[in-house]
């Protein structure tokens, strides 16, 4: 039986530094705020190349804080349009539209699967305030045409930064660090992953690094004094200590990620399945493995009876979910990429502690499918 992704391996890579790290915390008698919290926030922060990191409870919170700390500080209103990627996953529209504001769904390319920047122009209208890429599946989604878009209509460039940890931009910038702000998960599954939930916020605006941690922390900007009706969004300090132990290895945790890519562009050749279009591995950090197969649920079932298991990212995208079924920015839109993107996409095995011999073995079954 080959997993989708082993946490227990995943952790085990690194188990001695983490359980250090773990039982340092736990003898500490401090569990919240304290020195683990700004250790893995300056380190995060440096490694990103933004001034400033706030951890918070999880990425959903991560992006809701970010929108909402600029409705607070008057950037942006209820009602304003957010442009976005289409084919991502639900937490980018929810902080959206849990503040009141109104996504605005560009569909994807169709090779690359990540946001087509030639569509975004027609899209912007008066009230658009913010660009919202997504570097989804870990493949950066910067283009110098969205940057130029931004400064041509004043618009705040936000990153989605949840799949993608340690990636870097054509010009050599991490991804996190390119736009105003950007939130990043530590969901364990993730590149740069907790044992538990965890996120953060990166930015280099001052004002906006303050709103975020007053809202996380219920809205307080001293003891017993309430700013902004906040929440308690937090990053614990096990979480935070376990997160600067993998911070450590993530460059060559990453890697390894591209070595197994590598192998399955170079080994799959089943003229029934379809590749994102291959770019400079810099520009991607794996996170996850899409192919595409018009027989994609014959080809997952399939994969089962042989032992592999994969999963779906995602099979039915946020535009066609009960909870949007009647929001009226999603009356009677079309989104084909997007739509047949739900339809193919099938993620094969990937991740830091995968061995290649499964790698080769799951190569080789998808060969004879
Ligand atoms: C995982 C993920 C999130 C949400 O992160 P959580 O920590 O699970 O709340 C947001 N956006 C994308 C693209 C993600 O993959």
């Amino acid at each position: 039986m080959i997993p989708f992704l082993s946490l227990k391996e995943v952790t085990g890579l690194h188990a001695a530094e983490i359980e250090a790290a773990v039982r340092r915390v736990v003898e500490s008698g401090w569990y919240l705020q304290g020195s683990e919290n700004e250790r893995f926030e300056s380190d995060y922060a440096r490694y990103i190349g933004s001034r400033y990191c706030v951890g918070c409870a999880n990425g959903l919170d991560a992006l809701i804080w970010i929108f909402r700390a600029y409705i607070e500080l008057g950037v942006m209103a209820p009602g304003d349009e957010v442009i976005v990627p289409a084919n991502t996953y639900i937490a980018t529209i929810l902080a959206i539209t849990e503040n009141g504001l109104v996504p605005v769904l560009i569909e994807p390319k169709a090779d690359t699967l990540e946001i087509d920047d030639t569509l975004i122009e027609a899209a912007i209208t008066p009230r658009t305030r913010a660009i919202c890429i997504v570097h989804l599946y870990g493949r950066c989604a910067y283009t110098d045409k969205i940057g130029a878009l931004c400064r041509k209509y004043g618009l705040k460039l936000i990153e989605d930064n949840a799949q993608a940890h340690g990636c870097f931009t054509a010009d050599g910038r991490r991804t996190g660090s390119i736009g105003d702000a950007a939130g990043h998960s530590f969901y364990p599954g993730k590149n740069l992953g907790a044992l538990g939930d965890g996120g953060a916020v990166t930015t280099n605006d001052p004002e906006l690094a303050a709103a975020v941690r007053t809202l996380a922390n219920y809205g307080s900007s001293a003891k017993y004094v309430f700013k902004y009706t906040g929440r308690n969004s937090r990053l614990d300090e096990i979480q935070a200590a376990v997160l600067d132990v993998k911070l450590k290895f993530l460059d060559e945790d990453n890697a390894h990620r591209k070595q197994v890519a590598a192998m399955y562009y170079e080994g799959i050749n089943n003229p029934l399945i379809t590749l994102p279009k291959r770019w400079d591995d810099a520009q991607n950090v794996y996170h996850l493995f899409p192919i595409l197969c018009s027989k994609r649920n014959e080809l997952q079932a399939y994969l089962k009876e042989n032992g592999v298991e994969t999963l779906i990212h995602y099979p039915i995208p946020p535009h066609k979910q009960e909870c949007y079924a009647s929001a009226p920015w999603n009356i009677g839109l079309q989104l084909p990429v997007t739509e047949q993107i739900a339809a193919q996409e099938l993620s094969l095995p990937i991740g830091p502690a995968i061995k290649p011999e499964d790698v080769s073995c799951i190569i080789d079954l998808i060969n004879r499918f």
